[in-house]
């Protein structure tokens, strides 16, 4: 899951930065509202965190921008104690969701994966494809009832395919997913990540579609 966090704060963002990579998240962080837009242009991102004080854009002003020009990635905005009316408005404005600081990081990446697994309108935290079992908030996976191990990369790699069931992701898309900005990255980082999840997971799991980028296979599965 790549998390795009929009917090000034910068004691905050490096809590909430460490606590998520530390559940297998993907996460960039920017501190200002022209900064999410132009991360936005750039980047494809799964969830955003917004706080709602920012220098440069009230954040409820910037969410409603976003919306009123089409802008649907989830959010869920994080607001002060004493806010309860922004929390109001922050839910007719377009967001997903909200928390009020302090908060427990815990409850922050439950609270993500709840909303991604709105999105994607699964009722339940595993995601079962074939014979793959994927537990999105532990990041365990199983086939055929089989505990497999995935690195890190593979493990963002497949959450980010599994969560897009249907879509075609670019080299690019994948990359933003699995690596956020984070610089250097080898051009054929992703072949590699697919190589392993395929001789991992059965070819099957990832299909190659020529010239645009990647889908998940068929849910038949294994066929290794
Ligand atoms: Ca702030």
């Amino acid at each position: 899951m790549h998390v795009l966090l929009v917090e000034d704060d910068a004691l905050v963002a490096s809590g909430i930065v460490a606590g998520l990579k530390l559940h297998g998240l993907t996460v960039d962080h920017v501190g200002t509202a022209s900064q999410a837009d132009a991360a936005l242009a750039t980047s494809y991102f799964d969830v955003c965190i917004l706080d709602l004080g920012l220098p440069d854009e009230d954040g409820m002003a910037l969410l409603r921008r976003w919306r009123n020009t089409g802008q649907d990635l989830p959010v869920l905005v994080l607001t002060a104690r004493d806010a309860l009316n922004h929390r109001v408005e922050g839910l007719l404005g377009g967001a997903d969701d909200y928390l009020v600081k302090p908060f427990d990081l815990d409850e922050l990446q439950a609270r993500l994966h709840v909303l991604m697994r709105r999105v994607a309108g699964r009722s339940t935290d595993c995601i079962e494809h074939g014979q793959l079992t994927f537990c999105a908030s532990t990041g365990q996976v199983w086939l055929a009832g089989k505990p497999i191990t995935l690195a890190r990369r593979e493990l963002s790699l497949l959450r980010a395919l599994l969560q897009n069931p249907r879509a075609i992701l670019s080299t690019e898309q994948l990359c933003d997913s699995v690596y956020g900005f984070e610089q250097n990255v080898e051009s054929n980082a992703i072949n590699v990540h697919i190589y392993h999840l395929r001789r991992k997971l059965g070819n099957n799991i990832v299909e190659t579609v020529r010239g645009l980028g990647y889908r998940l296979g068929p849910a038949q599965g294994a066929d290794r």
